[in-house]
């Protein structure tokens, strides 16, 4: 009897119906926001004006703090953190693992004569020194040589979690390599501001800095903790590897925008909560296309603090779900045949006077400046689309891209039908000088029409992996599991880039006599006409889209490998370098870390499904063997040999595939550990991946099918393995 798929069942229908963990929203949510934030308020209160006014320079315009301020500045933060019943602070930091790192430090610090107080100190919050050798970092940094450091980044605030005070930070190696995800998101940062401020100086003098903002939206599924615990394959690796789908899966659409269950209703108003307080601002929660999965998604904040609140966020789910009895599952992928779950990315620039740049404006002279970063950052994309491909490839991704639910592996922009022919306008103006006529013509007709177009305009496109949808871009191929901060990298990298080639394409122009518009106009319509195969209108799940997209000459980069291999072209390792966001030496290590990543993902995906195959599986369908053969033993010595036949024929058939089954899963459970092996010899890094890919991936579905099969035929009451349908619909 395979207890532990029953007694989860059994507890669970005892959680379900009970509703103990009632969980209150207080009727002004906005009492309990940045409650457990170190915020800009909290700051004027707790500083002096010289140390107030100190940080604020270091925030917005990245200048470098004195340290007897950041002195002030620590015991400010103790003080506050103390009065809130924190003991300890910590470094937190976005390691290349994935997860978020911290180590907890006391404030308790003994002195002379056995007496002790609590300290904290400038020195303290600006650096610390994690033993973090086994952090990933491709080779850069091996234990003999110096180790890592954490430096904190005064532009996103310090914040309280339970009792710990955590300072958000950047982790790097002592001789200046970037180990984590923030480091070269605010290289970025800093790249993009000033190639789009130097932009913006021929459309407005007043603005002196830009910002990209991200919105996130983090689909996840939600499976009871019993039942999770149940499975094996969910607690190893995040996603079941083997069950036959349920009779009933989202055929209905009834889940989507539904009613949202009791148990649920509760992880998700005390999640809120504690965003709210955690200065995290969701202000979106419903139900997902699959049964059980879900959505939340907060207003859009400046890029960095946004990366930082979506992976506190990623953190503060689980934390939460446990005290529902839930297990948030983030995997991109958790169920074959059912949707998997993303995380889009709403991504666009802001300036310091308050103006969103993907934003059309009220009159011809704003328009122009929407369509430069509109056009640009169209440009960008054809230029670096392979690129954004990489950063969003992962094991888990894999399949998740092109599988009929997400968007496809192939990178192409949706901007909708009207500014597709605005464009198309566009792409028509003169070359060189324009006449008073067309000027005209243009302001009146084509830019100013604009917000008009953008009004009615509820096109929607959402199997496309980069559409725009009014005033930003959603890039909608991001995994649920991933950290924001790589395609942010990535889109303010690119978008940089091509904002300073625009520029100096300008300026040249201007040069030889044109008017500022006239060699703007100029520079747009060539930009337009250079990527007219990015775009892309119609049905990008469709089969004809993939033929359409190679006859474009667009990628169409399927696997992780490919898409990693891809990643080191000189073009592309030339962009990094050229702005100063990785050296050769960074993005080659972030590369093989990559690879290594997926390698072993896969490698740990394939000793868990042999286990349970072996294990599991093949064990309860002999037994079940056993009992259909003792059966028809029974009927022959009852009825004897003639009449037995025609009885048992059914059993017998049953027999006979259990047999054929167990074997195929024998054979194909061999070959796997086989090519495991073969994969393990193999040094250089994509190759291995590469083989992980096309020799050990490919046997899943051999060893899943007869599995699969097999649940079909064996008795309910002797499977091992919880059931879809035991996961997807009860909550
Ligand atoms: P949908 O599900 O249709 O994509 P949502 O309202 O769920 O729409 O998500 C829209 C997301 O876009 C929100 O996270 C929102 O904060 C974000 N967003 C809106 N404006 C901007 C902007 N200017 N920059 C970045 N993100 C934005
Ligand atoms: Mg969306």
């Amino acid at each position: 009897m395979s207890t532990l798929r029953f007694k989860a069942l059994e507890t669970l229908a005892f959680k379900s119906y009970r509703n103990d963990n009632a969980v209150e929203i207080p009727s002004k949510l906005s009492e309990l926001f940045c409650k457990n934030v170190f915020s800009e308020d909290t700051m004027r209160e707790y500083l002096t004006k010289e140390a107030f006014t100190s940080i604020m320079d270091a925030i917005k315009k990245g200048s470098k703090m004195p340290r007897p301020i950041a002195d002030q500045v620590a015991v400010a933060m103790k003080d506050w953190a103390m009065a809130k019943g924190v003991t300890h602070y910590t470094h937190w930091f976005q390691p290349l693992t994935g997860a978020t790192a911290e180590k907890h430090d006391s404030f308790f610090t003994p002195i002379e004569n056995g007496k002790a107080i609590e300290r904290f100190s400038g020195n303290l919050l600006i650096q610390q020194e994690p033993d973090a050798s086994s952090f990933p970092n491709g080779g850069i940094r091996n234990t003999f040589e110096a180790r890592g450091y954490t430096a904190w980044d005064p532009t996103s605030p310090a914040f309280i979690m339970g009792t710990t005070l955590c300072i958000p930070s950047i982790f790097i190696s002592y001789t200046g390599e970037t180990l984590d995800y923030k480091a070269p998101l605010l290289r970025s940062l800093q790249s993009v501001d000033k190639a789009a401020t130097d932009v913006m100086q021929y459309f407005d003098k007043n603005v002196t800095k830009v910002t990209p903002t991200l919105g996130w939206e983090q689909e996840y599924f939600l499976v009871d903790s019993a039942l999770y615990q149940s499975r094996p394959d969910l607690v190893l690796t995040g996603k079941t590897l083997l069950g036959h789908s349920p009779a009933k899966g989202q055929q209905l659409d009834d889940h989507y925008f539904g009613s949202i269950p009791t148990r649920v209703m509760n992880f998700m108003k005390e999640l809120e909560i504690e965003c709210m307080k955690l200065g995290i601002p969701v202000t979106t929660r419903h139900n997902e296309v699959a049964p059980n999965q879900f959505e939340m998604a907060p207003m859009f904040e400046e890029a960095n603090v946004a990366v930082d609140h979506n992976s506190l966020l990623m953190d503060v789910m689980a934390r939460i779900a446990h005290k529902h009895h839930f297990h948030v599952l983030l995997h991109e992928k958790p169920f074959a045949g059912v949707n998997g779950s993303g995380k889009h990315n709403n991504w666009s620039l802001s300036t310091d006077t308050g103006e969103n740049l993907l934003s059309p404006g009220k009159n011809p002279k704003k328009n122009l400046q929407f369509l430069t970063f509109f056009i640009n950052t169209i440009k960008a994309v054809n230029e670096y689309a392979d690129l954004l491909r990489a950063g969003i490839a992962s094991a888990n991704n894999d399949h998740r891209l092109g599988a009929n639910e997400a968007p496809p592996a192939i990178i192409s922009v949706f901007i909708g039908s009207q500014l597709y022919s605005v464009l198309s306008e566009l792409e028509k103006v003169t070359e060189g000088k324009l006449s008073p006529d067309e000027k005209t013509d243009l302001k009146l007709n084509v830019v100013g029409k604009i917000p008009e177009i953008l009004l009615d305009n509820t096109d929607r496109n959402r199997t496309s992996p980069f559409a725009f949808t009014g005033n930003k871009f959603e890039i909608r191929a991001v995994g649920s599991s991933a950290n924001c901060a790589e395609t942010m990298t990535i889109m303010n990298a690119i978008a940089a880039k091509q904002l300073r080639d625009f520029k100096a394409e300008v300026d040249a122009l201007v040069e030889t006599g044109l008017k500022k518009d006239e060699a703007i106009f100029n520079v747009l319509r060539e930009y337009i006409k250079q990527s007219k195969n990015i775009m892309f209108e119609g049905d990008g799940y469709s089969e004809d889209w993939a033929i359409e997209a190679e006859k474009r000459g667009l990628s169409n980069l399927k696997t992780t490998p490919e898409a990693l291999k891809r990643e080191m072209d000189k073009k592309f390792t030339d962009l990094y370098e050229e702005l100063e966001i990785f050296t050769h030496r960074e993005i080659e290590a972030r590369n093989e870390i990559k690879l290594e990543k997926y390698s072993t993902t896969i490698d740990i995906e394939a000793r868990v499904l042999a286990d349970i195959a072996r294990n599991h599986i093949i064990p309860s369908a002999l037994n079940y063997q056993n009992r259909l053969i003792e059966n028809v033993k029974g009927l022959k010595e009852i009825f004897g040999e003639t009449e037995f036949k025609e009885l048992a024929k059914e059993q017998m058939h049953l027999i006979k595939n259990i047999s054929g089954n167990v074997s195929a899963i024998k054979l194909g459970v061999e070959a796997l550990l086989e090519a495991r092996e073969t994969a393990h010899a193999i040094e250089n890094g994509q190759e291995r991946a590469t083989y992980f890919c096309e020799k050990v991936k490919t046997l899943f579905e051999v060893i899943r099918t007869p599995s699969d099969d097999l649940e079909m035929m064996v008795d309910d009451e002797l499977w091992p393995l919880t059931k879809y349908r035991e996961l997807l619909f009860t909550r």
